[in-house]
């Protein structure tokens, strides 16, 4: 078993690696995405800024995940693979892959946080109807899960179990499954990165430049895929945009998370990356952007962030479902609670640019839409939900258990 992501393109040495064909052909049935002026907020904020947000949620399972679950799906298939396995928080990436296998004739086993799994049956039901096989996790079918279930049945789970899950998955059922991987590792973020690309061309049309880039980070493919061709301008244009990560206050790998060695799974079976991480057994509050609920970070986004390449900002669940319904009432469109990070974030921004008066282009991802999460919108409504604050003896806990590592100087 290997993961599935680090394909050959992945580990080629070229700075530009062409999108495949058979991926193309997919990438049209909702490729490119607009880049869209946010003129009807910014009225209502009574901003000088120009606020643009490139929407993701026009794909046809509504996020952005399905730029990188396409190629995987394609060089797993290239290779003689006949399924993968992966796992999913709330079903965003799981219901990507289960499409992508779908369209490449693979099959496709999901492990899927057992509290979503109960609460949340709409992306279930999306990812049957691909086909896909989903499993609640912890599950009985792996060793890992029944030794969780044995100590407590009505475990929750948590992205790091059913990490942990789908990778004894995909190495018990041999070379012919491979694991699909929705965010953190290089490749997926370079997948993604057709989203900035595009977005670049698209600001040469309109004419502008972005001054700061915004999108939500749980693990990084929004932030690779949305900034990175920015940087890279940054880095060999001399262009000075700057880049914002935002984070839930529940779960800030980044702005509070420590610059080490860890784990990404709980069953500590990943190999150890150097990243920004909460410690591997921290098991975030269940904050409606599950999406955003991973203890670790892209080492990729953590070295930019530690190199000071990148900001980063913490915004807390109410703040974040408010901006949401201000965006949806100027825009129309109801974000994916996770995307409403950003918005939060260009909100604020915009708001800065009316007490400063400055002109500034501020451009944000929006990486989904929200309608099959229309239950958190229904829990913030009935004012439900309520905020987390950094979880900090929860997080030292976890942390006493990063790996030793030994660094041998030459
Ligand atoms: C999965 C997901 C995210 C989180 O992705 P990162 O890799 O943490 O950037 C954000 N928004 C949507 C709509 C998602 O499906």
């Amino acid at each position: 078993m290997e993961l599935r992501a680090d394909t050959a393109a992945a580990t080629s040495t070229e700075r530009w690696v062409e999108i495949p064909e058979p991926v193309l052909d997919v990438y049209k049935l909702w490729r490119p995405t607009p880049l869209i002026r946010a003129r009807r907020l910014e009225k209502q904020l009574d901003t000088p800024a120009h606020i643009y947000y490139k929407y993701e949620g026009v794909s046809p399972v509504g996020s952005h995940k399905p730029n990188t679950a396409v190629p995987e799906a394609f060089y797993v298939k290239e290779e003689g693979a006949t399924g993968m396995a992966t796992l999913t928080g709330a079903g965003q990436w799981g219901s990507a892959l289960a499409m992508a296998c779908r369209f490449f004739d693979l099959e496709c086993h999901v492990y899927m946080v057992r509290v979503s799994y109960d609460q949340k049956p709409y992306r279930r039901i999306l990812m049957e109807s691909y086909g896909a096989h989903v499993f609640p996790s912890p599950s009985d079918s792996t060793e890992y899960g029944r030794k969780l279930l044995a100590e407590n049945p009505n475990h929750p789970g948590s992205l790091g179990i059913a990490a942990s899950e789908s990778m004894n998955a995909a190495a018990s059922l041999g070379g012919k499954f491979k694991l699909g991987a929705g965010s953190l590792l290089g490749p997926v973020l370079m997948h993604q990165t057709v989203i900035g690309l595009e977005a670049l061309e698209q600001f040469e049309l309109a004419g502008e430049y972005p001054d700061v880039v915004i999108t939500c980070n749980g693990a990084g493919s929004n932030v690779g895929g949305m900034t990175f061709p920015f940087l890279h301008r940054n880095f060999t244009e001399g262009k000075n945009t700057r880049v914002v990560a935002v984070e839930p206050t529940a779960c800030p790998s980044l702005t509070k998370g420590k610059y080490a060695f860890d784990y990404g799974d709980t069953g500590k079976t990943f190999p150890i990356m150097k990243m920004h991480t909460l410690g591997s057994n921290f098991l975030p509050p269940s904050i409606h952007a599950g999406g955003l609920r991973y203890h670790g970070m892209s080492p990729h986004v953590s070295a930019l962030y530690e190199h000071g390449d990148i900001e980063a900002v913490a915004v807390p669940q109410l703040a974040t479902f408010e901006a949401a319904l201000q965006f949806a009432g100027a825009e129309g469109i109801l974000p994916a609670p996770e995307s409403a990070h950003a918005v939060r974030a260009a909100i604020d921004e915009a708001l800065r640019c009316k007490e400063s008066g400055e002109t500034k282009v501020i451009a944000f991802l929006l990486s989904g839409h929200g309608h099959y999460d229309l239950a958190a919108y229904d829990a913030y409504l009935n004012k439900e939900l309520e905020d987390y604050e950094y979880p900090e003896a929860a997080v030292r806990e976890a942390m006493e258990q990063l790996p030793e590592v030994q660094v041998h100087a030459r």
